[in-house]
């Protein structure tokens, strides 16, 4: 282990000092090192780590055959930049995740840096293949912070307040009906409010047939870890066909495991247009792709799209890895037991407590919502409550949306070090919210 040069205040200073503070931290400490499931700070503590990096390492940290693939590239080329020179590591993984995707038709990737290049990327390809300006997005969605991400996001703050004037041409769903139902709704009102919702959106702000696409996490993310509801996104499949818009599934939190499958689309049995992918793609080096069906991806022209560092050939070889181990045996079938696994455990912590007001999830993408039990107004402080309190007793835990704890572990992570973080959550909940 490497001496540590600074101690965690002096770096704390120097960080205040040297970075604005816009760029957020969840914890302050500096990791030091790690290893699946584990961090250590500079003071050698170990934490179990439910934040994965917001979901990069559903690997786990320096997994070895990521490691070994990403020494053994930077041996050979570390970059010669796709629009200069080709090289064989980006061919191959588009051809693995043309292959991987939920999408029967032919398909081609494009390969980028960041899950918001990502997005952009994809809304440019529909614009061009509809011929159409108009995006849709849904309330509570998050697809990235740079013009046109902000702009398609659903929160106000932090994401895009004071930030304007904002991308044009972005048009909003809510998230209810799509995302959030009363348990006791059929497929079929569930798919009459949507049809309904999307109707007036139709009516009253934009015309179907300037619509070039609809964007939809399938599970959202920053929003909160709601899952949609598997009628809501049948019925925008099919309002998609129907008006010629392409239907964009934002992977980039839910895809490559998290929710018990490659893609959290295949558990609604819907085939998306485009997938943007990034996160987990590469186990922590930058990389993001769309792929999608081959005649919408074909058409933008020569210099459309690309980027300098876009399919770099390290994060490459890193994503070659990355795919290995999760088409190895039993990844996804482990993921989905994590979450079999957590699931009841939250449950029962919300049948103890009425702070905790819902618990969801989807696969290995599971959450616990606080709400004040008289009002019903969000609970911040409950959740950054617990969330101190569990990184005292060495879990690193993260919130999304504000009041709701997601909990993001990596899918390496073994049934006892799972009982593990999930008795210092209870105890971490009881600590809280007895004192609440
Ligand atoms: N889309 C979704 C669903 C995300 O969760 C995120 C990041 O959290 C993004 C896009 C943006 O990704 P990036 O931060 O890599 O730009």
């Amino acid at each position: 282990m490497r001496t540590p040069v600074s101690t965690t205040q002096e770096l704390l200073d120097r960080r205040a000092a040297a970075i604005p503070k816009g760029p957020f931290n969840v914890a302050p400490i500096f990791v030091d090192h790690a290893e699946g499931a584990y961090v250590w700070d500079i003071d050698g503590n170990r934490y179990l780590d439910f934040c994965s990096g917001i979901s990069t390492l559903n690997v786990g940290h320096n997994h070895p055959r990521i490691v070994e693939a990403v020494k053994a590239q930077a041996d050979r080329l570390i970059h010669a930049c796709w629009h200069v020179a080709m090289y064989e590591p980006y061919v191959h993984l588009a051809e693995r995740l043309n292959d991987l995707v939920p999408i029967e038709e032919p398909c081609k990737t494009a390969l980028f840096n960041s899950g918001a290049e990502a997005v952009e990327n994809a809304v440019k390809i529909a614009r061009l293949f509809t011929g159409r300006p108009a995006v849709v997005a849904f309330e509570r969605a998050f697809h990235g912070r740079t013009l046109l991400g902000m702009s398609m996001t659903g929160k106000v703050a932090p994401y895009s307040a004071g930030f304007g004037p904002f991308a044009p041409e972005v048009y909003r769903l809510p998230y209810r009906p799509f995302f959030d139902q009363p348990g006791d709704r059929t497929d079929e009102q569930v798919a009459a409010d949507c049809t309904r919702t999307v109707a007036d959106l139709f009516k009253y702000q934009i015309d179907a047939d300037s619509v070039a696409c609809i964007t939809m996490e399938p599970v959202l993310g920053e929003g909160g870890f709601f899952p949609a509801h598997p009628a809501a996104v049948r019925t925008l499949r099919e309002i998609c066909n129907e008006h010629g818009i392409v239907f964009i599934a934002d992977e980039v939190q839910s895809g490559l495991g998290r929710c018990g499958a490659m893609f959290a689309c295949e558990r609604y049995g819907v085939e998306p247009d485009l997938i943007t992918m990034a996160k987990s793609l590469a186990g922590g080096m930058p990389l993001s792709a769309v792929t999608g069906r081959a005649e919408i991806m074909d058409a933008p022209h020569v210099g459309g799209i690309g980027g300098t560092f876009g399919g770099n050939p390290v994060a490459c070889a890193a994503a070659h890895a990355v795919l290995d181990v999760l088409q190895g045996d039993g990844f996804f079938e482990h993921a989905q037991a994590i979450g079999d696994r957590v699931m009841p455990a939250l449950k029962r912590l919300a049948d103890q407590y009425p702070h905790i007001s819902s618990v969801r999830g989807l696969g290995a993408m599971c959450a616990f919502e606080l709400t004040d039990p008289v009002t019903g107004a969000p609970n911040t402080a409950a959740t950054n409550g617990i969330i101190r309190r569990a990184r005292e007793r060495g879990l690193l835990l993260m919130s999304a949306s504000g009041n709701v704890i997601r909990l993001l572990m990596p899918l390496i992570i073994t049934m006892e070090q799972l009982d593990e973080a999930l008795t210092i959550l209870a105890d971490s909940v009881a600590d809280e919210l007895s004192t609440t």
